[in-house]
């Protein structure tokens, strides 16, 4: 008997409780995430992202961009590196020559671009994490097998409700299917389904986020009751919760962790903040949570 399939934890504020290394700390050992973004005039989500990979604590950030939007990113990134991408060999070549742990592709990265991206981020010789969100989960709606053979258990899928349903029709259908008899197939089932046949970490948003993993360890975070935060539900929210996973994963956290953790804080964050939130009050918010979770 599968004895990881009943059990469901509840993500609470003791597995966002992390500290950092005091001794001989540098930059290099909380890691460096890589966020890559999509061409000129569509740079916010992965900027969003990239700005929550480091309120997080990732050590190092570097956004990798086409040519073409180099001078609008140059122009808003502060604390943030920047690197010229424009292409699969320039990926290639950049995790070649820089230690990066994890890669986060997706928001606002464009299908084609996805298309051309994920398959040499997936396939990195030294294997850094890969959280894939948004585009990089729609660029491969025709054919998501082609996407779960390259995936691994250093990858993370965060989709949301359309883009888990392009990706995972016939789960979809059968979540959203009303049974004349007997228990429904929940969400959880369908997300402990998805990771399982993708062959890594899904983590299903909404206002119930539902973690799982190939294994059927699965976890869940509800933002409802006393945890309520419906002010969430606004433009790149998700984009910096794949941020704050690229940043966990950066800094060593397992998949697993990092989902659940980033799904907590991202909640407390905009809690935290209130009614009137836009996205990038989230990774603002972060040095509060901190301070209170202690
Ligand atoms: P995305 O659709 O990619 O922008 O992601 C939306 C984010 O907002 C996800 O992290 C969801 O879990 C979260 N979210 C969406 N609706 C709600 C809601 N009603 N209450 C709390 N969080 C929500
Ligand atoms: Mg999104």
């Amino acid at each position: 008997p599968d004895t990881q399939r009943d059990k469901v934890r509840v993500v609470e504020a003791s597995h966002a409780k992390f500290s950092y290394k005091v001794d001989g700390a540098h930059k290099y050992t909380h890691g460096h995430a890589l966020v890559l973004t999509g061409g000129a005039g569509r740079t916010g989500a992965a900027r969003l992202a990239a700005r929550g990979a480091l309120r997080i604590g990732a050590g190092l950030v570097t956004l990798g961009a086409p040519g073409s939007a180099q001078m609008e990113v140059a122009c808003q990134i502060t604390a943030l590196m920047l690197r010229r991408v424009d292409d699969s060999a320039a990926l290639a070549e950049g995790l070649a020559d820089t230690r990066i742990n994890a890669l986060c592709l997706g928001p606002g990265l464009g299908i084609e671009r996805a298309r051309d991206l994920v398959p040499v981020a997936v396939r990195a010789e030294h294997a850094p994490y890969v959280v894939l969100d948004a585009d990089a989960l729609t660029a491969f709606a025709d054919a998501p097998e082609a996407l779960f053979g390259m995936l691994h258990d250093r990858c993370v899928l965060t989709p949301h409700g359309g883009e888990f349903a392009r990706l995972f029709p016939d789960i979809a259908e059968k979540l959203n299917a009303v049974p004349s008899k007997g228990p429904a197939y929940s969400k959880v089932d369908a997300t402990r389904d998805a990771a399982k046949r993708a062959g890594c970490v899904v983590l299903f948003k909404g206002p119930d986020t539902v973690i799982a993993a190939p294994d059927g360890k699965c976890a869940v975070h509800a933002a409802t009751g006393d945890r309520a935060a419906p002010w969430l539900a606004t433009a790149g929210a998700g984009d910096v919760l794949a941020g704050f996973i690229t940043g966990l994963l950066a800094r060593g956290f397992d998949p697993m962790q990092a989902a659940e953790a980033a799904a907590w804080l991202h909640v407390e964050c905009a809690r935290s903040f209130g009614p009137g939130l836009i996205a990038e009050d989230l990774p603002e918010e972060l040095p509060k949570v901190f301070r209170r979770l202690g």
